[in-house]
């Protein structure tokens, strides 16, 4: 497995620093310092650990249930005049690739001699997927929630609850997301020696960002050998995914970001329109910020206060980037594209209409966007389909015509 990879030499990858060109770094309180040093320290001997390495495979294997499978979407294809791959996390364990993440830190943060995790979630999925591996290895769970999101998210609250997980609403300001990130910040300076704080995305101060890709580039590196299997070469024209945090994008890029004849196209939720001030356009709307302890790509005011994002995609609804992410669009290594709300339920119904599967909103975000590459015939195109859309089925009965 390659999930650690020496990528000193790239122009795209993190640096020694902890920055992605602008982006990235560690802009963490001082009381936190021990913690987040132990992991810049430690994070990739850790990873490059055979016995480490060796749990973590055969855990995606037999849990998550990985590979998972390279489908060639037939009438999909042929609909675009293109061959397109899908790579089905949605077939993962728990329902969507943030399980590759989490099984992979909550082994590090044993290796670490840690007792007790914590994590923030917005729309609870990533609550749950923590709280999946924290009843897996038998430690204590606490998720921080926004009050406001505990209440709109009723089923993934119930799911951490009957996992064992302990979820702690956050009261404070929008009683959203960042919220939640806060309550848990505070509870990690609380509790430095015997607790890991499980980010569930490439967000977050180093080396949270090169860390989640690491864990998450298990799926490029399937891609690249799945693809090599059924069409004899390792490299698409083509790779897409969506982008709320970019950690399903992270992953499914890893291994081809320095391969410059893969096209790389991220996309965004566009919500009601970029400019109809419902959106989560990261790219066509931030600035330089700081959210989440890393400088980044920041949706925000003239004077800095961070604007509630909206899409009809929970996972999506972040109103900031990884750094990764923004420096990939700052190079234009990246095309970074958006789709509307009306746009990802029109996908969403027509990947179930032409393949029987029905996919996550998140997912539905790039499959909407097929339409706006100019593909050539011939050409081969990789979609992640990072989740499947049983959570969003309440959404797309009320939109269905
Ligand atoms: C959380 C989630 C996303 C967005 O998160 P990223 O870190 O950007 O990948 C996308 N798809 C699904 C199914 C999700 O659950």
């Amino acid at each position: 497995m390659d999930i650690t990879i020496d990528t000193s030499h790239s122009k795209y990858h993190v640096n020694k620093k902890g920055y992605y060109g602008h982006f990235g770094g560690a802009y963490i309180p001082e009381m936190l310092y021990p913690n987040v040093a132990e992991l810049q320290e430690k994070y990739l001997e850790i990873m490059r650990d055979p016995a480490f390495l060796s749990a973590f495979e055969q855990l995606l294997k037999d849990y998550v249930g990985r590979p998972s499978p390279l489908y060639l979407a037939k009438r999909l294809s042929e609909k675009y005049g293109v061959d397109i791959y899908l790579k089905r996390e949605d077939l993962n364990h728990t329902g969507a690739h943030k399980i590759n993440n989490t099984i992979g830190q909550i082994l590090l943060a044993k290796r670490l001699g840690k007792k007790r995790i914590i994590a923030e979630t917005g729309a609870g999925q990533h609550g749950v997927a923590t709280a999946t591996v924290c009843a897996l290895m038998g430690m204590e769970c606490v998720v921080y929630m926004g009050s406001v999101d505990i209440q709109r998210q009723a089923p993934n609250v119930a799911r951490m609850k009957m996992l064992g997980a302990t979820v702690v609403p956050a009261t404070s300001g929008s009683k959203t997301l960042k919220d939640a990130t806060n309550e848990a910040i505070r509870d990690w300076i609380n509790n430095p020696v015997d607790t890991h704080y499980i980010i569930g995305s490439v967000v977050g101060p180093h080396p949270y960002p090169d860390m989640v890709a690491r864990f998450q580039s298990v799926i490029s590196e399937e891609i690249r050998r799945q693809l090599k299997e059924k069409t004899g070469k390792s490299n698409p024209d083509y790779v897409m995914a969506c982008v709320g945090g970019g950690s399903n994008a992270a992953g499914t890029f890893f291994h081809f970001v320095d391969e410059e004849d893969v096209r790389l196209i991220a996309v965004e939720a566009a919500g009601k329109g970029v400019h109809s001030g419902y959106s989560a356009a990261t790219s066509q709307l931030g600035r330089m910020g700081v959210i989440h302890a890393s400088k980044t790509l920041l949706m925000q005011t003239e004077d800095g206060q961070i604007v509630e994002p909206h899409s009809i995609s929970a996972g999506l609804d972040y109103p900031g980037v990884g750094p990764l992410h923004a420096h990939l669009f700052e190079t234009g290594r990246a095309t970074f594209l958006s789709a509307t709300d009306d746009e990802a339920l029109e996908a969403a119904y027509e990947l179930s209409r032409l393949e029987g599967i029905i996919p996550a909103l998140e997912s539905a975000h790039a499959i909407a966007k097929l339409k706006d590459l100019s593909l050539q015939p011939g050409q081969v195109v990789v979609v992640c389909l990072s989740g499947r859309g049983d959570k969003d089925m309440e959404t797309y009965i009320k939109h269905l015509k």
